[in-house]
Order: structure tokens, then C-alpha cells, then sequence
């Protein structure tokens, strides 16, 4: 789950890590309104959007930048009015964008320089690790092409947490000296905690800035947290804002079902996580490309699977059906019955290609049999795949 960098702010208070001063708005009066709150200082007004890189930004009514720096208040009213209700894109939102809905009015702090610090989960080694980098602003993943020596990394034990001689040695390498490096131990640790506590698979602050009068403040922030602590986090699932998220993944998550979106034109219906992966790789050998990764789990009902299906078929660019069921201790005609139910109620009008086998699949075959459906039966993995295939390119 991702979140605004409006809400990383409040986390930043809560956990003492210092920022500029700013506050959401969702309206260019309240714009000006937030504005005028700060006093009588330069502002920069931010575009909230679940994805970074908004500075080099582009609305797609021509309309430059997602961060723009203001003189004062009624200035930060007309770019927040220039914002509000358009679609930004930039190189992480992919070309569609994301429609901007609130905008950060912050304080427009100076900036002597501009570093980067994140910390992520570390899957090799099981472990947070710390990334930094003298070379922040905008353009961290040149740096990490161009100049990887440029980027530090220290592994901190999970049951030690970051300790002082390793925000000590980040804030050597960062160039904080004295007063700045005691500042960056407070700092980084703060974010530690944060990060521990909150069940983060990822903070990035790029930039983290120095001022000409020696503050240091985390300006930026992009979140990530792991879903499968969510539970145990209602602060952070209060912040969830699904209009950001994919419509189909949304739709899942209602269901329990495991489905993330892809951009190919071939959708799969499998059981188990594995046998999902094994059915996309197995598409794309066969020189097909597919839609979605689902797993509607061991143990799904008719109506999940149903449910599934109509998601599957809602994405526009779906133009085959691969349903791939090993029953172990799923019950394949419960499968079927939901298969057959879903494709009734939509119309289904583009091909299906079923593969069935185990528990119960007898009763399963004659439910898709007796269906009065248009079904292609695949006798296994490979056959089903290759049809499918097959049956997309013909039509
Ligand atoms: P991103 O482009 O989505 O990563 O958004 P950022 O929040 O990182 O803003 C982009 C850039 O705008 C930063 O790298 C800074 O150079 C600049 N910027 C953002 N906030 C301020 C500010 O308060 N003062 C100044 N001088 N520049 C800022
Ligand atoms: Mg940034």
C-alpha cells in the first residue's frame, strides 16, 4: 500500500522526523487559505499523487510541472487551481497519469543542497538496508545508471536497529559534519523507528535537504507498506486512498482474491500462487502476453470465482481466457458452476480455454459440458496455453 506525501507528513511529526511546514488542500481557496496560515513566506505547492518524479511532470493539458514554487498566496491559489482535477504524468505513473485531487501548500524552504536517504526492505538478506546518496533531487535512478558508486548502502540487523556508528558513518558520507551530522543521527533514526513501526517495505526521501542555515529536513517522502501487516496498522489503512489504486486490484481485494493487473491481452484464472506464475510464464512462451496474475487461493466459492471473472473481463484489453485449475483441495466443480454462472451473467463473447484436473473433476467437466457454452478444453498446461494462444490470434 502506498501512500500522499501529505499523510508521510504526519507520520514525520508523529516520529519527530523534521519537515517543512505545509498542510493538504483540495481546493484553490483553501490554497490560498493554507497559504496565508504559513505566514508570509515563499510557498511550494505539490501535487498529490500515489508516484514521484512530479517535478519534471507534465499535465496532459500542457500544463508544466507538479511542483511549483509561489511568491505568495494568490499565486499559490492559481497553480493549485492550474492542478486540481487534471492528470499529471510523469515517468513513474505510466502514460495514462493520475488525476490530481489535493495539493500539498508547504512552506518553499532554501536549499543549500540536496541528498537523497531511503530505506527498503532487503529480500537477499532479510534485512532493512539504508541507501544514500550525495546526489539527490530528481534524478536518482540516473545516479544508480551513471554513477553507482555514488550510492551508499548499509544493512542494519533487525534485532540491533540502525545504530549511532552507522548514522554516523551515513552522515560522514553524506558530507554532515558537527552539528548537521548530530542532527542526521536524530534524523535517521527517527526514520528507522518509523519504519520498523509502521511495517514499511519502503520510505524514500529524495531530497532530503540542507538549508543555508544549516537545518535538515526530509521534503519529499514515498511510502510503501507491507499488505500483509495491514492488519495490525489501522492508522496506516485510514490512509488508503483507493481512487489512486487500479480499479481491478481494488475489486479483488473485496473478494480476497490475489490479483494484480498486468498489460497483456490474455487473462488466467488459477489456483495457487505458483501454478499462477507457472501459467503466465507458459503463456508468454507460447508468444502470448497475460493480463493478470490471479490466484483465487485453495479454497475459493462460486462467488468468488465469479466475481473474479467479471474482473477479469472488465479490463478492456482482455481478449482470451485461460482458466487453469489443479484441484487438491480445491473442488473443481465448484470452479466450474462458477465459471459458468459469470460467463452467463456477462455475455461471455471472447474464448475460453478451460484446463481441469483433480478433485472432483468429472462433475466439473459435465457442469462445463452440460453448460451450453462455448468452451475449449485443454487436456494440460501446455495444450490450454497453446490454444489459448492460438484462439486470441485467430479472432
Ligand atoms: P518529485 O519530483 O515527485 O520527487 O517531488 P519533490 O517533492 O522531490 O520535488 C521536486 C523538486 O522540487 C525537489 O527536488 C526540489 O528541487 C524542489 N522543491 C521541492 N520543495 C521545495 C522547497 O521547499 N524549496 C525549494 N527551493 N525547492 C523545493
Ligand atoms: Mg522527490
Amino acid at each position: 500500500m502506498n501512500i500522499h506525501e501529505y499523510q508521510a507528513r504526519e507520520l514525520f511529526e508523529k516520529f519527530g522526523v523534521a519537515t517543512s511546514q505545509g498542510r493538504v488542500a483540495a481546493t484553490a481557496d483553501e490554497a490560498i487559505e493554507v497559504a496565508r496560515s504559513l505566514g508570509d513566506k515563499p510557498i511550494v505547492v505539490k501535487a498529490q499523487i500515489h508516484a514521484g518524479g512530479r517535478g519534471k511532470g507534465t499535465f496532459t493539458n500542457g500544463f508544466k510541472g507538479g511542483v511549483h514554487m509561489c511568491k505568495n498566496p494568490e499565486e499559490a491559489g492559481e497553480i493549485a487551481g492550474k492542478m486540481l482535477g487534471q492528470t499529471l504524468v510523469t515517468h513513474q505513473t505510466g502514460p495514462e497519469g493520475k488525476v490530481v485531487s489535493k495539493v500539498l501548500v508547504a512552506e518553499a524552504v532554501d536549499i543549500s543542497r540536496e541528498l537523497y536517504f531511503a530505506i527498503l526492505l532487503d529480500r537477499a538478506t532479510s534485512q532493512p538496508v539504508v541507501i544514500a546518496s550525495t546526489e539527490g533531487g530528481m534524478d536518482i535512478e540516473a545516479v544508480a545508471e551513471h554513477a553507482p558508486e555514488k550510492i551508499m548502502r548499509e544493512f542494519v540487523n533487525p534485532f540491533l536497529g540502525l545504530q549511532p556508528f552507522q548514522t554516523r558513518k551515513l552522515a560522514d558520507a553524506l558530507g554532515l559534519k558537527g552539528k548537521q551530522a548530530s542532527q542526521a543521527g536524530k534524523l535517521f533514526t527517527a526514520l528507522y523507528k518509523l519504519f520498523m513501526a509502521r511495517d514499511c517495505s519502503q520510505i524514500e526521501v529524495n531530497p532530503l535537504v540542507v538549508t543555508p542555515d544549516g537545518q535538515l529536513l526530509a521534503l519529499d517522502a514515498k511510502f510503501n507498506f507491507d499488505d500483509n501487516a495491514l492488519f495490525r496498522q489501522p492508522e496506516i489503512v485510514a490512509m488508503r486512498d483507493k481512487s489512486e489504486e487500479d480499479p481491478r486490484e481494488v475489486a479483488a481485494s473485496e473478494f480476497n482474491l490475489n490479483y494484480i493487473g498486468l498489460d497483456g491481452n490474455i487473462a488466467c484464472l488459477v489456483n495457487g500462487a505458483g501454478l499462477a506464475m507457472a501459467t503466465m510464464d507458459i503463456i508468454q512462451y507460447c508468444g502470448g502476453k497475460p493480463a493478470n496474475f490471479l490466484d483465487v487461493g485453495g479454497g475459493a466459492s462460486k462467488e468468488q470465482v465469479s466475481a473474479a471473472f467479471k474482473i477479469i473481463l472488465s479490463d478492456p484489453n482482455v481478449h482470451g481466457i485461460l482458466v487453469n485449475i489443479f484441484g487438491g483441495i480445491m473442488d473443481c466443480n465448484v470452479i466450474a458452476n462458477g465459471i459458468v454462472a459469470a460467463a452467463r451473467e456477462t455475455h461471455l463473447g471472447i474464448p475460453l480455454v478451460v484446463r481441469l484436473e483433480g478433485n472432483n473433476v468429472a462433475a466439473g467437466k459435465q457442469t462445463l459440458a452440460e453448460s451450453g457454452l462455448t468452451i475449449i478444453t485443454g487436456s494440460d498446461l501446455a495444450d490450454a496455453a497453446h490454444k489459448v494462444v492460438a484462439a486470441v490470434k485467430a479472432a
